[in-house]
């Protein structure tokens, strides 16, 4: 039966033109019955539990990418709550990154030197099971212009401070207009020259990239760069490489950084892919993380032995610029590790 599906993935996929990125936020899968249905997978292949602590959140473009039928697709993996996530291992713990400490004003994180993080927002377009910030106390962030003024007035008191990073969350969930206006609060700080911006939008709903984003993006005088977030080779095909050229044309540098996951991408093959297609697109492989160990993720972990392995089979079989540098975040550290 997986031929009907794809059949009728494929006239949806063409009858349905181009939607907002408002539409494919609401549109997306949030029911783990409704993500198995799709896929034409057995409804207990998702726990309800799991879903209950962290709710499935799909978009509908990125769901089309995965193969019906197999309960092991990449993809998939990356969304679907399964009954692993409710084992409690030790060393795996609700902030293993030390985040909540490091919170300065209410939305800023300083960690390194000359970078501060600003959680604009707590929304995500896609709820990543093996996220580290799917403990993080949400409810206590800025979502208004009004609410960030104390987090841009730190950043302005604090003249070692040249780049921003706006992250979350992910801050391309929120309207351009607001957007707009939080760069121009940022761009009269001085000492700022930099901004960046790390977000999974362009991956999982590529219609994000929208003219009035490369407007305000690229109309600053604060220096743009983009860190976005794949996993695997068949997230930057088709429409996502398309909004990914759309963004290098307007002169935005892109990076990609990734998470190390098992079932997912820890096999040389799919990692070499991805770099792949990244830089044939032009953009580079900045990063590719080891898993926090957060409390819920532990079936996700290769462990770093595995990791430094593939990194050293990707440099045999790609240009030096095309393999990522594989870190781990320390709490405490003052950068991310460099394992390999
Ligand atoms: C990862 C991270 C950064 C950025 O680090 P780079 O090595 O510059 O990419 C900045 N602040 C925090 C809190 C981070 O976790
Ligand atoms: S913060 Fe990034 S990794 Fe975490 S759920 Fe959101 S999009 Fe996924």
């Amino acid at each position: 039966m997986a031929i009907v599906a794809s059949d009728l993935r494929s006239v949806r996929a063409t009858v349905s033109g181009p939607v907002s990125w408002q539409a494919a936020m609401k549109s997306a899968i949030r029911d783990p019955a409704e993500l198995c249905r799709e896929l034409e997978l057995p409804a207990d292949l998702a726990s309800e539990i799991a879903d209950a602590s962290f709710r499935v959140f799909a978009p509908r473009g990125y769901v089309a990418k995965m193969i019906p039928g197999d309960p092991r697709d990449p993809l998939l993996l990356q969304v679907l709550p399964r009954v692993e996530e409710l084992e409690d291992t030790e060393g795996f713990v609700k902030d293993p990154v030390g985040d909540l400490d490091a919170a300065l004003a209410s939305g800023l994180i300083h960690k390194y030197h000359g970078r501060v993080l600003l959680v604009a927002t707590g929304a995500c377009a896609i709820h990543c099971r093996y996220c580290f910030r799917r403990h993080y106390p949400y409810e206590t962030i800025p979502r208004t212009l009004e609410a960030w003024r104390p987090a841009i007035q730190q950043i302005a008191a604090d003249s070692t401070v040249e780049e921003v990073i706006l992250s979350g969350g992910d801050p391309l969930t929120l309207v351009d207009r607001l957007l707009e206006q939080l760069v121009g609060e940022l761009e009269r700080i001085p000492h700022l020259k930099r901004l960046r911006v790390h977000t999974r939008l362009p991956v999982v709903i590529p219609e994000r990239v929208t003219d009035e984003l490369l407007a305000w993006l690229t109309g600053s005088r604060l220096a743009p760069i983009m860190v976005v977030h794949a996993n695997h080779p068949r997230e930057v095909a088709g429409d996502v490489a398309a909004a990914l050229t759309k963004l290098i044309r307007a002169g935005v540098p892109v990076l990609n950084q990734s998470v190390l996951l098992r079932g997912v991408n820890d096999d040389v093959e799919s990692l070499a892919e991805l770099s792949r297609e990244l830089v044939n697109l032009r953009v580079m492989p900045y990063y590719l993380h080891q898993l926090d160990r957060v409390a819920g993720t532990q079936h996700f972990e290769v462990p770093v032995e595995r990791g430094i392995e593939l990194i050293e089979q990707l440099r045999a079989r790609l240009p030096g610029y095309a393999v990522p540098r594989y870190v781990q975040e320390i709490a405490g550290e003052a950068n991310k590790r460099v394992l390999a």
